[in-house]
């Protein structure tokens, strides 16, 4: 008897409209390493690095057919879902679509990873150095306009140290410089479409509706405009704020209190999502702790946002399941075959349901 690890076939790969090259060519080499061919979607807003990817791998010598582009939106997405000759769908995007995939997928039970959103806690407890929680909590929110699946948008402080971190962030964020993100002057850039940027500045409505202070930002910026939203951060908030469990896909951070280690981890779980969290301490018991009773896929200790295409990287509840990166996402594009060979001997009738090992059929 001897194993196989064979390639599960042709994937549908539908990606997002943020970070498109990035999201798509995480999902394309373990794929193509696997011996798979794709059938790629991008978003309709953000097609165009999937079609150049494709003629670079032309170019690079891939066969006619092994990386194929279909550009379009919703319709073209449920067609990959539920085409029966699709052996798996890699999915990246919002939860709702990733509903609709999911249920177009089991028609055929075609087999998904669902790459989702997310409300990322981060941590900070009181023996954090500020200066470094500063730069970690602005990064993990400010990049790319919060427009990221891992932005750290609720921050959990220790109320020892909370007004002073506070003080540093807002006073940071104030001194954001946006602009063209091709400008390397640019810290900022804007939000990606106007659909994008109505949807912050209503949820930064509704979380002052619901009591909050915005303590920076909350403006489209004066000068520039258009979609040019400020860096944002929120207090006066609570666990059940709308802002503090919705994702927002832009450039608000939320800012809540804690006093006690058992307080901030069911504070930090009482999400639906799971995606990444951060942890800022000198404590490495604590933090390895903490890490374990966290319920996400990712956990960053003093630092945030990195990722790696040799680690292992998705969401626990409904920020998805599956694995992109890492031997993990590897795996996942591979089907196990096991085949079994008569060796030295006749095969005799076996009335048992099972044969277990009778030693003759290796
Ligand atoms: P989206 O769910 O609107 O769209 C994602 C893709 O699905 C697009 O290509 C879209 O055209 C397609 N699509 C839309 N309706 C479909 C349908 N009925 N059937 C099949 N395909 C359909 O997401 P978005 O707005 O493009 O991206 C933002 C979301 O993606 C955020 O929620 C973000 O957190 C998430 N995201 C997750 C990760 C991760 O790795 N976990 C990374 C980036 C973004």
């Amino acid at each position: 008897m001897y194993t196989e690890r064979e390639p599960v076939g042709v994937v549908g790969a539908i990606i997002p409209w943020n970070s498109p090259l990035a999201l798509l060519t995480c999902k394309l080499a373990p794929l193509l390493a696997a011996g798979c061919t794709v059938v790629v979607k991008p978003s309709d807003i953000t097609p165009v690095t999937a079609l150049m990817l494709a003629e670079r791998t032309a170019e690079a010598g891939f066969p006619p057919g092994v990386v194929n582009v279909v550009t379009g939106g919703a319709e073209v997405g449920a067609a990959i879902a539920s085409h029966p000759d699709i052996d798996k769908v890699t999915f990246t995007g919002g939860g709702a679509t990733a509903k609709h995939v999911a249920r177009a997928a089991a028609d055929n039970l075609t087999p998904t990873v669902m790459e989702l959103g997310g409300k990322s806690p981060q941590i900070v407890f009181a023996d954090a150095d500020p200066e470094a929680v500063t730069n970690g909590l602005l990064s993990g929110i400010f990049a790319a306009g919060g427009q990221t699946c891992v932005a750290g948008s609720r921050a959990y402080i220790h109320r020892d140290i909370v007004d002073e971190v506070v003080r540093r962030v807002v006073a940071r964020a104030g001194g954001i410089v946006l602009g063209d993100p091709s400008d390397p002057a640019t810290e900022m850039g804007p939000a990606a479409s106007d659909a994008q940027r109505d949807r912050i500045l209503s949820m930064i409505e509704q979380a002052r509706a619901e009591g909050a202070t915005i303590a920076a930002g909350g403006v489209v910026d004066p000068v520039l405009g258009g979609r040019f939203v400020r860096p944002t951060v929120i207090t006066g908030v609570t666990n059940q704020t709308t802002i503090v469990r919705e994702e927002v896909f832009g450039p608000v951070l939320a800012v809540l209190d804690f006093e006690h280690e058992d307080e901030v981890v069911k504070l930090a779980n009482d999400s639906d999502y799971g995606l990444a969290a951060g942890i800022w301490t000198n404590d490495i018991r604590r933090a390895h702790r903490v890490s374990r009773a966290l319920r996400v896929g990712t956990v960053w200790i003093n630092t945030y946002r990195n990722i790696s295409y040799m680690a292992p990287f998705g969401g626990f509840k409904q920020s998805g399941y599956g694995r992109d990166n890492g031997i993990e996402a590897l795996d996942g594009f591979l089907q196990t075959k096991t085949v079994w060979r008569l060796l030295g001997a006749v095969q005799l009738v076996v009335w048992g349901g099972v044969a277990l090992d009778r030693g003759v059929n290796r």
